[in-house]
């Protein structure tokens, strides 16, 4: 009986195992049909989301004196957004060296919200933020690059000028404008005559061999018949931001010229530095600065290149802004309406900073500039013309002493290459292939 019973239960099992393997095929194969259909389904989704929530892409060109703040602000995206785009690339991208004509592009969502920022500034680098949650994550490109060292060696012909030839053998033009500007400091080039000799080193990224992506000035030497000779060396800070990395002559003068620039489009002093009744106390006081009356919103410039120091609020000074500058003045803007830049961010020459307006103790807008001299102690802002040049002293004179032997080594290498006349002059190329 149990024998019986037992066949009978494995007739069974075998039956409903059968039974059971039928379903889970068709199962599986229901299962398949499903997946695909998913999948088709999905992408019917997708596509109909895509249809009614299409992302708007916005792009925008950096114009003179722009920095990524008055991009955004022409690209109509709120101020929230702005605020974390700029915290999001600050420490990425170079923001105070924009440059005219390169462009941003934003996608927005229908409800006009920032979901991907993007930035090229240069072929080879991509910059891209990505809207993760409230806040954006980055994410950088870089396609490869070549980096090459070129000598250029020549003479002054008559009638013609170092940036002429310059130009005329294919330097870039922003090359030429920096060995002009570091060689100006010493040569006076109205006494320059033909047969004057010239050599400089550059370092240069390219994409695709061709491309010109950055460069560097490594040297620059000028061997006047009346000038003399003078000599060029880049020096670079272990921080890339320093405002120390400049052309320094071997003995660490730097050869930078800086003149202040104004704080405004237009200057109307309303209070002089000095001592003054108060508008608004009454009291007589010193008054720290001066005062330019502006409309609201008029665009305020740093007035010379260096780095933010202090970008806050109080109860006197409204919105405020201090600059340090390459010799430790500083310049501080005061009750603005805006504040455009942050702790930390390099800003050059006439970079709007901020907006005029009438925050703290003000009686309308007006922008207070002060100026505290490297002590720290307030001056007047009317008797600072020049940003001085400072010397490279103590660690960073030591710095450059290396930096001046590599260079000269760096120059006997590319001489070694083969000279090429470039372009039907008699200046000679020689390169050389680093990476
Ligand atoms: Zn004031």
């Amino acid at each position: 009986m149990s024998k019986y019973f037992f066949l009978l239960c494995a007739a069974i099992f075998a039956f409903t195992g059968c039974n059971e393997q039928k379903k889970i095929d068709a199962l599986m194969q229901e299962n398949a049909k499903l997946e695909a259909a998913a999948d088709s389904l999905k992408a019917l989704i997708a596509k109909a989301h895509g249809a009614t929530t299409k992302w708007i892409v916005k792009n925008d060109t950096v114009r003179a004196g722009d920095g990524l703040f008055q991009v955004l602000y022409r690209m109509n995206i709120n101020e929230k957004e702005r605020g974390k785009i700029v915290i999001a690339l600050q420490d990425s991208v170079e923001l105070a060296a924009l440059r005219v004509g390169q462009v941003f592009y934003a996608a927005l969502d229908s409800a006009g919200e920032v979901q991907r920022f993007r930035f090229a500034p240069n072929p080879a680098t991509v910059h891209m933020l990505s809207k993760t949650d409230s806040d954006f994550s980055y994410s950088r490109i870089d396609k490869p690059v070549t980096i090459r060292q070129s000598v250029f060696e020549g003479a002054l012909e008559a009638g013609s000028t170092l940036n002429g030839i310059l130009h005329k053998v294919g330097v870039s033009r922003r090359m030429v404008g920096v060995v002009s500007a570091v060689l100006q400091c010493k040569v006076s080039f109205q006494l320059a005559r033909p047969g004057d000799k010239f050599r400089i080193l550059l370092e240069e990224k390219f994409y695709q061999d061709s491309i010109w992506i950055s460069g560097k000035v490594l040297y620059a030497e000028f061997n006047g018949h009346t000038v003399g000779h003078h000599e060029a060396f880049r020096y670079e800070d272990p921080d890339p931001k320093s405002t120390f990395n400049a052309h320094y002559t071997e003995k660490g003068e730097a050869l930078i010229f800086e003149g202040l620039r104004y704080p405004l489009d237009r200057l109307h002093i309303t209070s002089p530095y000095g001592s003054r009744i108060h508008p608004i106390t009454g009291r007589h006081t010193v008054h720290h600065g001066i005062d330019y009356g502006s409309p609201k919103g008029s665009p305020v410039y740093a007035v010379a290149a260096g780095v933010v120091t202090v970008s806050g609020y109080d109860d006197l000074s409204g919105n405020k802004i201090a600059i340090r500058h390459r010799d430790n003045t500083e310049s501080w803007y005061m009750h603005l309406s805006v504040r455009g830049v942050n702790v930390g961010a390099k800003v050059a020459p006439r970079q709007v900073i901020g907006k005029v307006g009438s925050t703290g103790r003000s009686t309308g807008p007006h922008l207070h500039l002060g100026f505290k001299d490297a002590r720290g102690n307030w001056m007047n802002p009317a008797k600072k013309t020049m940003i001085a040049t400072p010397k490279l002293e103590g660690n960073r004179l030591a710095r450059l002493k290396k930096q001046v032997a590599n260079i000269r080594k760096e120059i006997e290498l590319t001489l070694a290459s083969p000279a090429v006349k470039a372009n039907d002059t008699d200046v000679l190329v020689r390169m050389r292939v680093l990476k």
